[in-house]
């Protein structure tokens, strides 16, 4: 049987081919899955560019949704017919001192979707069944995708920030995960929300599902402007693709506060030594979530505390999208819907 996706080029010139590729029997632990969505996550662009180092051939896409169509015999966390994600963490080793302590992403063993392991941008996919999550009932299956990498990452950062309810948290980036971040932050955990964005539009949407207060750091001192509207966050999360943003992000948050790092620029940030020592600033980095954090997200999503914001393409448009998120011009998250310009040719 054969099926379709988008590789990275062999240059990772930052595009994708499209191509035509067997899929390869399934071995021990694995189901087979016939993708319906797979969300465009910026970490898609890094991995084409070669950000985290060269991947060419590599079938890209961590934002998957599909229902299972065979499984490897001794299978039992899966059943054909059952609807599930591709997410990042496609499997852990399960036993070292991460994954016992539930940290599983921090694995040194892992092995990620759509960078070490054939992803979901593609008609098919094979995963290792005990990490495909399930998706719950009443999540519609676009929506699901943009959870599955954008809104557990911006779920587990916010648990990460410690943010509490009532208290100010600071949301840089307002794209594909920062929507979400904002949608999690003021429903889920109560919180007072700023979103911080360069682009006016992606503010808009950011007040449409929640933030209290926006401001434009092309246009004012965002740090400032948080300062003199809250006292100073109690926390920040930066999903931008920028260091300036990071680095407003520690002069945003009050003494006490904590930065949490999600988005992935290939740069180093400012921390200025007095800043941190005297007014005892917190900065951590948060990765993805656990199968767990997934669990959940799903949930606030099914229960329609969370409504991801998308918008569907077909595969064949990958390399566009890639351009349009580069240009900041997505609001909220892009998804290839797998059935779109469908020649029916791979079923
Ligand atoms: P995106 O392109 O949809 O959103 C990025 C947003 O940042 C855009 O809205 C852009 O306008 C905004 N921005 C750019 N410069 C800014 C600045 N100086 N100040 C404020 N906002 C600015 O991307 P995304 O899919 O949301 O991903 C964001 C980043 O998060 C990427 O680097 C991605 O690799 C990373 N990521 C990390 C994890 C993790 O587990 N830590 C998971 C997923 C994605
Ligand atoms: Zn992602
Ligand atoms: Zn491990």
């Amino acid at each position: 049987m054969k099926m379709k996706a988008a590789v990275v080029t062999q240059d990772s010139n930052g595009n994708v081919d499209l191509v035509e590729r067997d899929i390869r029997p399934l071995e021990n632990g694995e189901a087979l899955v016939e993708v319906e969505y797979c969300g465009v996550c910026h970490t898609d662009l890094h991995v084409a560019a070669g950000d985290f180092g060269q991947k060419p051939g590599r079938v890209l896409g961590h934002e998957g949704i599909g229902i299972v169509k065979e499984v490897f015999p001794g299978v039992t966390s899966l059943k054909p017919g059952d609807r599930v994600s591709i997410a990042w963490l496609y499997k852990s080793c399960g036993g070292c001192e991460y994954c016992v302590t539930g940290r599983e992403t921090l694995c040194r063993r892992v092995v990620n979707s759509g960078y070490t392991a054939d992803g979901a941008m593609a008609t098919h996919c094979i995963v290792y069944a005990d990490y495909a999550v399930k998706v719950p009932e009443g999540l519609d299956p676009a929506q699901a995708s943009s959870i599955t990498c954008a809104g557990v990452t911006c779920y587990k950062a916010i648990k990460v920030s410690g943010v509490q309810p009532g208290q100010w948290i600071a949301i840089y980036g307002a794209g594909g995960l920062g929507n979400l971040a904002v949608q999690y932050a003021k429903k889920v955990f109560g919180a007072h929300v700023v979103a911080v964005d360069i682009n006016d539009d992606k503010l808009a949407l950011a007040q449409e599902v929640g933030a209290d207060l926006v401001v434009n750091p092309s246009k004012e001192d965002a740090a400032r402007f948080i300062q003199e509207k809250t006292g100073g966050a109690h926390a920040a999360v930066v999903t931008a693709v920028s260091r300036a943003a990071f680095n407003s992000s520690v002069d945003c948050v009050r003494a006490g506060g904590r930065v949490v790092a999600v988005g992935l620029p290939s740069e180093k940030m400012d921390l200025s030594i007095p800043r941190l020592v005297l007014d005892g600033i917190e900065v951590i980095g948060s990765l993805v979530g656990t199968r767990k954090d997934l669990e959940e997200a799903f949930q606030f999503g099914a229960e329609g505390l969370v409504v991801p914001v998308v918008q569907t393409r077909s595969l064949d448009e990958t390399n566009a999208i890639f351009q349009e998120m580069r240009d900041g011009k997505i609001q909220g998250r892009m998804v290839i819907d797998m059935k779109k310009g469908c020649c029916c040719s791979h079923s």
